[in-house]
């Protein structure tokens, strides 16, 4: 994905670009709660006089592009866990509008959440949602069916990230496999050699699973 930087000032009001560095460890999705709002939108709010507010995030995506608001070694406050918050602290955050096409918005934001994943060489349980740090509910566009759909977004993140394509025959295996229900292995690396590790991993999930039943 492209990015578009447009920094809002270090003495924007209401503290909204801290300036405090930061080293991030983890990504956090949000989404707008505002149905008629871009990307431009958001990020022009930010420096809006009449934004009262002491929120602000790192990246917004709607189906047309992505905006850079704050750097990414930067803290930005979106997380609502506090000035200490691991949140707050540690996060870099994608806004995902709820504006246009739902669908496109939704490829752009899985293909801007695998490319920071990459970047900085993380595994999926470092993507986040705003409900982990503070319960909010948030990102609410992939909430709607009891988060089904938060689901759905972390297995297409996946599905982006695996450098490998999984073998045609195989595919319904992995599917079930790394389905939220089952969740017995992430899928990276289809093709590499079981190790120990991995299969006593993939064996005591799947104990634990029958344990469950
Ligand atoms: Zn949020």
């Amino acid at each position: 994905m492209n990015i578009n930087v447009q920094h809002i000032p270090k003495n924007t009001p209401n503290n909204r670009r801290p300036g405090i560095a930061m080293e991030p460890e983890y990504l956090t999705i949000h989404s707008t709660a505002n149905s008629g709002s871009t990307a431009q939108n958001e990020r022009d709010w930010l420096t809006n006089p009449s934004n009262t507010r002491t929120a602000s995030w790192h990246l917004v995506v709607d189906d047309k592009e992505v905006i850079e608001a704050i750097p990414l070694d930067e803290i930005a406050w979106h997380a609502g866990d506090g000035k200490n918050g691991t949140g707050n602290k540690k996060s870099i955050s994608i806004e995902i509008c709820e504006s246009g096409n739902r669908e496109k918005t939704i490829e752009n934001a899985v293909k801007l959440s695998a490319q920071i994943l990459k970047d900085k060489g993380w595994k999926i349980d470092r993507l986040k949602r705003h409900y982990d740090w503070s319960g909010k509910h948030c990102p609410r566009i992939l909430e709607e069916n009891n988060w089904t759909e938060w689901d759905e977004f972390k297995i297409m993140v996946l599905k982006e990230l695996e450098v490998t394509p999984v073998s045609p025959w195989a595919k319904e295996a992995m599917d079930w496999a790394t389905s939220p229900e089952i969740n017995i292995t992430d899928g990276t690396g289809p093709k590499e050699p079981i190790t120990l590790e991995r299969m006593i991993t993939i064996l005591y999930r799947y104990h634990k699973l029958n344990e469950k039943k």
